[in-house]
């Protein structure tokens, strides 16, 4: 026997589901996957219900179907498989069922050709004309959805670009920043080398003082005079201290906040308003 394949387990496997136990249940001769459902579902989960599978060695009728309507038409079935439906999934996503309106078509022409009452002829022209208009509608869906998958195809081109473009921009940006980062990690190290050196060469009570104000401070030790105020507390300065540091002859503190003063020429001495 064939391997069936995964679909085709599925698709017995919800087809059995569909018999309860205690249930009637039928199927015709070429229909191989609803009769393996039916069986299963009588193996399973419902070992109380009749199943008839038509040509099958347990097919309790005489004949093939004399018996088997009688008990369809006294109503005993409760599960008969007829056929499948054929729905196809289009490329673009669309279901298409036109093929069951077509056929619909060509059915009801068959029987208005062969019919020759008036009013069956025109009740028959009028199930033609609906189908028609089905077929219309269906159409127009289609290509409605066919143009919103062309638009969603764009707009994923798009954003796909979009997302490589950023991508490369913050590759970029990363290898900036970390060529920025050796440079400053070189910068540092070449600062704290020669830092013993100028350390060597300041005074020693003014480097007393400077360790003694970064260790209570943390940083920002020697500020800029600015418009009059220390650059540390933002204090306004004695003038007397101003003109001192002004003078560039000693170390000069703030008397509020301790911070060494300093001044350059393109600071402000006046005292801002
Ligand atoms: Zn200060």
């Amino acid at each position: 026997m064939e391997k069936l394949t995964f679909g085709e387990e599925v698709m017995i496997g919800a087809l059995a589901r569909e018999v309860k136990d205690g249930d009637w249940a039928a199927c015709g001769t070429l229909s191989p996957m609803p009769a393996a459902a039916l069986w299963l579902a009588k193996e399973t989960h419902a070992p109380g219900a009749q199943v008839f599978v038509a040509g099958s060695s347990d097919w309790p009728f005489e004949n093939l179907w004399q018996g088997f309507f009688d008990l369809a038409q006294a109503g005993r079935l409760n599960v008969f498989y007829l056929s499948g439906a054929q729905i196809d999934i289009e490329e673009d996503g669309t279901v298409n069922i036109f093929a069951a309106k077509k056929e619909a078509i060509e059915r009801y022409s068959l029987q208005q050709f062969q019919t020759r009452k008036n009013e069956e002829y025109r009740a028959l022209a009028h199930e033609i004309d609906t189908c028609k208009q089905e077929i219309v509608k269906l159409e127009d869906r289609q290509l409605d959805c066919m143009e919103e998958a062309e638009k969603v195809q764009r707009e994923a081109v798009q954003a796909a670009q979009a997302a490589a473009t950023l991508k490369r921009d913050v590759e970029d940006q990363l290898g900036k920043l970390e060529v920025r980062d050796r440079n400053l990690s070189q910068q540092l190290a070449e600062l704290e080398s020669d830092r013993d050196k100028l350390a060597d060469a300041v005074e020693m009570s003014a480097l007393a003082r400077y360790e003694r104000l970064m260790k209570h401070r943390g940083e920002n030790v020697i500020v800029g005079v600015d418009h009059g105020v220390c650059g540390g507390c933002h204090m306004k300065l004695p003038t007397q201290i101003v003109v001192t540091c002004r003078g560039e002859s000693e170390l000069v503190a703030c008397p509020n906040c301790g911070r060494v003063l300093y001044y350059t020429r393109d600071m402000d001495l006046a005292v801002a308003e």
